[in-house]
Order: structure tokens, then sequence, then C-alpha cells
């Protein structure tokens, strides 16, 4: 498939070029997919002694690892503790809160230990909120994380203004731990690293099916074959192929698209994120943004209702959106724009899928996937070494489709525009306090 450029590939100073599988191989711990998750767990696993290949159809980085908004959130998307100890239970669901809040230390300090050079800055994550009534959500957010040990605190109005550099919000959890990177160095950093720890990568090779032989496996590519114990399927559900239910029929698909503005000026750089935080907001039609290293600020946003034209139609909407949120922008405008396919779970919860014994394939995404899939694929990783379970922080559970999958599928984008009706509404709804 042939994708739009990104911000990040223009900037990137990693690099990766890896050559393709011609021939058969036998290893411990077989990857697929050359994304954060795959090749987290690919680093771990080697670490730990194991012989490991990662098998990416296209290029390192080529999926949302490479793409996305380069956000590392120490949170999740709409949901909180309470809902993951509902799912998990409480010993598995305070390990996975946990993991939760600590991951994006962990991106920085894989970062630091093995010179990832991708402009990452560890200066926090602002979630702001859009409407005075949702201040009073922000705090019982902020009371229910700060149990687990989150290092989040509530801002004031003025103090969120002037950190966000907007006129727009009333408040905001500030989390000194988040920050913000170029993720495709980032994804092909760990790759460097997984590589150095002994890892074969292997690039331009497509994993088209899985056979078991007595107790192992093997991945058949066009060119060659991988037999291993165990396989790590990190193809963020994006290979129906190969998943069945695991993946593709589990998951929601939604194209996400990103798009970079122009060099910013001295002045708009002062007054917008002049800290240098990442910031993500309170709407169901988010509105989250960065600034580059570069000095460009990077933002996203979804079509409502559907893709059709959307990569023309959409991005005068958000830079519209964009200039409603930063007046010293406007008119706003983007040089870039680019998409990638997000996978969804029904209630924002990464999975680790089990299709057999021996085969793992686990989905974080739900647009968090910097920091999770990291200290995830970790997690998986060093399990898939050892056969430790102790350090896995999420159940695992067989593969389940969801029903009516076809329209589940366009679920997200049709119920966008309620969303941003319920987004005008609470700005207008009186706080309780
Ligand atoms: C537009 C967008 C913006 C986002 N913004 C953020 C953000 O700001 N912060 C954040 O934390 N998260 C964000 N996310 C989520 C985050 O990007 C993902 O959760 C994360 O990158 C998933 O990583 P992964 O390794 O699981 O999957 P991917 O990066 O998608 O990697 C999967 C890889 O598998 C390969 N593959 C597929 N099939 C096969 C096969 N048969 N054989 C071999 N290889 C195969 C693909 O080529 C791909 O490279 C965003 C997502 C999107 C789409």
């Amino acid at each position: 498939m042939v994708q739009d450029p990104s911000v990040w590939a223009a900037s990137a100073r990693e690099e990766a070029d890896y050559p393709a599988l011609e021939h058969d191989l036998d290893v411990d711990i077989a990857v697929i997919g050359g994304g954060i998750h795959g090749l987290a767990a690919a680093l771990a696993a080697a670490q730990a002694g194991r012989t490991v290949a990662v098998l990416e159809a296209v290029a390192v980085g080529h999926g949302a690892s490479g793409r996305n908004g380069g956000l590392v959130v120490p949170s999740l998307p709409r949901i909180g503790p309470d809902d993951v100890l509902r799912a998990f239970g409480a010993e598995r669901g305070e390990s996975f809160i946990r993991l939760v809040l600590g991951a994006p230390g962990e991106v920085f300090a894989l970062i630091r230990r093995f010179g990832i050079d991708c402009g990452a800055r560890q200066s926090g994550w602002l979630n702001p909120a859009h409407a005075p009534a949702l201040v009073a959500t922000l705090e019982r957010r902020l009371d229910a994380w700060q149990r687990f040990g989150s290092t989040a605190t509530l801002l004031s109005a003025e103090e969120t203004r002037r950190r966000v550099g907007s006129p727009h919000f009333h408040g905001a959890l500030a989390d000194p731990s988040g920050g913000h990177l170029n993720p495709l160095s980032y994804t092909r950093g760990l790759a460097r690293a997984a590589a150095g720890a002994g890892a074969r990568i292997h690039e331009r090779t497509s994993v088209r099916r899985l056979e078991r032989h007595g107790e192992r496996w093997r991945l058949i590519t066009q060119t060659g074959s991988v037999t291993a114990a165990r396989v790590l399927q990190a193809t963020n559900a994006q290979s129906p192929g190969l998943t069945g239910d695991a993946g593709a029929a589990g998951t929601v698909p939604l194209v996400v698209y990103e798009l970079a503005t122009p060099f910013l000026s001295e002045e708009q750089r002062a007054s917008i994120l002049p800290g240098g935080e990442s910031m993500s907001d309170t709407r169901h039609n988010l509105f989250a943004c960065c600034i580059d290293e570069s000095g460009r600020l990077v933002t996203g946003g979804m079509a409502p209702l559907t893709q059709v034209g959307a990569r023309r139609w959409l991005p005068p909407l958000l830079a519209r959106r964009l200039g409603q949120v930063f007046p010293q922008l406007a008119p706003a405008r983007f040089d870039i724009v680019w998409s990638a396919r997000a996978s969804l779970t029904p209630d924002f919860l990464p999975r680790v899928f089990e299709p057999a014994p021996g085969w793992i394939a686990p989905i974080t995404c739900n647009g968090r996937g910097v920091a999770l899939s990291t200290a995830l694929g970790s997690r998986l990783g060093r399990w898939l070494a050892t056969g430790d379970t102790s350090d896995l922080p999420l159940p695992r559970s067989a593969p389940r489709a969801i029903p009516l999958h076809w329209i589940a599928a366009r679920i997200p984008q049709w119920l966008l525009p309620l969303g941003m009706l319920a987004d005008s509404r609470a700005r207008r709804r009186v706080p309780t306090r």
C-alpha cells in the first residue's frame, strides 16, 4: 500500500535497513510485525538469551508505530482504573494499572539506555478540560489514578491556560512522566537495540501462514520459512488472513489522520505549550497535539461518518478547530497530512489473544500504544523467553469475534457526530460544584 509520507519520516535520524528473509531459519521465538510491540518483545526476549527472528511485511515502523501522533501518555483512553479492575480482577488489574502508569518511564529509559535519537522529551502530558463541567470529572479521574501511584496533579484554569497557551480550557491533569517523541525514529531505534541484542530482523518479509508441526510452529513467507517454539503475532490486528478471529474480527479498525503545521514562529512557539508538554483533551472528538523537535505542531483527527474524500475535506475542518484552540495560529493550515489505521477493542482495553498454544496475538492500540506497547511488549517478550507468567499483567484469552463485525467496524465513525454533539453540550453544562 502506498502511504503519504509522515512528518516523522521527513525528520527521522534513526535508520532501518534489514534484509528480506531468503532462506529457512530455526529460532526459539518468531515475532510477526516490526512495530513497537513486536520490537520491544524481540528486544526483551533476545536480552533473556533466546534466539529471535522478527518478520516485517514492509519496513520497520511501517504500521501505526511509525505514523502515530508521537504522544507518550501515562493513561488509558476513556477508561480508568475501576474499569480495569472490573475487567481483569483485583490482582491482574492492579498490576496492569501500574504498568500503564510506569510505561512512559520505560520508554524514556530505553531511549536513554540505547541512545535512540528520536527527539524524545519527557516534558509531561496535559489532559485539559474543554468544558467547565468536566473539571469535576478530572478530579475524580485524578483520585482514581492517584490511588495507584499516578504522579499527575490538577492545574487551575489559569495555570492550564498558561501551560497550554490557549484560552480554551478550564483546568487540566498534568503528569510529568509523559511527553512526546518521533515515533518512527523510536521504532527504528528499538529495532537497532533488538538487533544489537542478537535478534534477526527481516523487512519485506510477509508471513502468509502458520503451520503447526508437532510442538513447533512454521511461519511461511514468500521466500523462506521460520520454525519456532513460540510465535508472537504483533500485527496490530491488521493481518486478517493470518489472525482470523484473533485480531481483525475481535477489534474495530479506525483510520486516524495526523497533520503537521508549517514551522511555528518563535513567538508562536513561546506561547503554545511553552513547557514542551504533549496534550490530549477531554473531547470525544479528541483534540491532541505536541510540537515536534523541528518546531511544527502535530495534531490528529478522525473523519465523521465516512472516509470518502476525507483526505481532502477533513484537513480544513481540523485547521479551523486548531485555530479555535490556538487563536495565535489562525488561520491555521497544514503542510503534511498522513493517516494510519488504529485497532480498537470494544472496551478500550488491550488483549492478549492466544489463538493456539505457543501462539500469542496481543492488541494494545486503542490510540495509546506508544508507551503501552513498549511496556506490554517487553513483558510478553520476557514471558515467552522464560515461561514465567508472574510478570504478565494481562490474562490470556481465546480470540472472540465481535458480533456483526461488519457493522461494528463502522460504529466509531458513525458515533463521532454524536460525540461531537456531546462535546459542545458539555461546554454549556453548569459545573455541579
Ligand atoms: C494515526 C494514529 C495516531 C496514534 N497516535 C498515538 C499517540 O500519539 N500516542 C500513542 O501512545 N499511541 C498512538 N497511536 C497508537 C499506536 O500507534 C499503536 O498502538 C502502536 O503503534 C501499535 O504498535 P504495534 O507494534 O502493535 O502495531 P504496528 O505498528 O501497526 O505494527 C504492526 C506491523 O505488522 C506488520 N505486519 C502486518 N501483517 C504482517 C504479516 N503478515 N507479516 C509480517 N508483518 C506484518 C505491519 O507491516 C506493521 O509494521 C496512534 C495510532 C494511530 C493509527
